[in-house]
């Protein structure tokens, strides 16, 4: 597909618009898609020069309705930019760095100027959750990380672990044994969390061993990772694993550091609460995809946020909701 990306550059804010959508992943594209249809004033700001967010670190998307053969995180995300901006969408590319609210209206400073607007959706998604265990920080980068896409490749014929038992992790294991003589996948319970089929599938995979009820204490090595020590949460006893590569898959935590709003409902991991019209209760702001407290995070499901909350924002503007 012969689709260019947006790469940032001349696009300079104005002074106020009536919808801001802060983060370019699919939900706050399928936004800008719906404002731009209904002809708000809109600015999408996206960080990245890459719209896309998490989705674009996956190789293949396999549940993405209306796509029977897999795409690529990449080219689904390349299509849902140029269907936007196809009927309008706006696209600023800058880091916001801070949202407050000033004189009833929304001010939004960020690393290429301040604007405010009347409403704003927050699609800021989400980031991988750190282990907290020693070894960490240092070796993040030196054998430790948290995109198989990304990395994978450098681990060929190489054991690496996996942590965590979820879709992230499942999927990713999956994808490593492509590249890896073997893949631990080191899980703290004795179940995947995983959806069934990608449970089926590693399962099946001769170079996938599952180390059970284990969770990492330490990663071990000089200037890169050469083992991981785990310690099991049945007897408390430790081993190591000898592995040159630890993939981190342990859940997210919400993109929300720029939010200045006292008052805004949040759950107890911090994403934020909406109603089923991805209203917060912040009058004017909504929130959608991986940032808000929901169910299920899939591109499937971040477009629906997406789509209802430029659909609540419009119906605000207008004085109808
Ligand atoms: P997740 O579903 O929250 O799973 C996190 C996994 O890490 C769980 O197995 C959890 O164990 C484990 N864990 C959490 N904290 C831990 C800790 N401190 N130490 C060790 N293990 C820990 O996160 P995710 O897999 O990143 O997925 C995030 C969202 O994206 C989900 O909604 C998921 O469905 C979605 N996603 C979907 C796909 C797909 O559809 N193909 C792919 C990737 C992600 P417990 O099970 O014991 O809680």
């Amino acid at each position: 597909m012969s689709v260019e990306f947006f790469l940032g550059g001349s696009e300079t804010f104005k002074e106020s618009y009536e919808l801001a959508i802060i983060g370019g992943g699919p939900a706050g594209l399928t936004a800008a898609l719906y404002a731009a249809r209904s002809m708000l004033d809109h600015v999408l700001i996206e960080k990245n020069p890459i719209p896309g967010g998490q989705i674009l670190n996956t190789v293949l998307v396999e549940n993405y309705p209306g796509f029977a053969e897999p795409v690529s995180g990449m080219e689904l995300m390349q299509r849902f930019q140029a269907q936007a901006e196809k009927f309008g969408a706006k696209i600023i590319n800058a880091g916001v760095q801070r949202l407050t609210i000033e004189d009833g209206k929304f001010r939004i400073i960020t690393d290429e100027g301040e604007t405010s607007a009347r409403a704003v959706i927050i699609s800021s998604g989400a980031s991988p959750k750190l282990m907290n265990i020693e070894g960490e920080d240092k070796f993040i980068g030196k054998g430790i990380s948290f995109c198989a896409t990304c990395d994978g490749a450098l681990y060929k014929d190489k054991v690496v672990a996996v942590i965590g038992g979820g879709d992230a992790a499942v999927e990713e294991a999956l994808y490593l044994t492509k590249f890896a003589s073997k893949v631990f996948i080191v899980h703290r319970r004795d179940k995947l969390r995983a959806t069934k089929i990608l449970q089926e599938r590693a399962f099946n995979n001769p170079k996938i061993e599952f180390v059970w009820s284990h969770v990492p204490k330490k990663v071990l090595g000089e200037q890169v990772v050469e083992g991981l020590e785990v310690e099991s949460r049945v007897d408390g006893s430790t081993k190591v694993l000898n592995v040159s590569g630890i993939f981190v898959y342990i859940g997210l935590i919400p993109n929300t550091d720029f939010i200045a709003i006292d008052g805004l409902g949040r759950d107890d991991k911090g994403f934020i609460i909406t109603d089923a019209e991805m209203r917060t209760n912040i009058s004017g702001l909504f929130a959608a995809g991986d940032v808000r407290s929901k169910l299920l995070r899939q591109v499937s499901t971040a477009v629906g946020d997406g789509a209802n909350a430029a659909f609540a924002a419009e119906k605000y503007l207008h004085g109808e909701g």
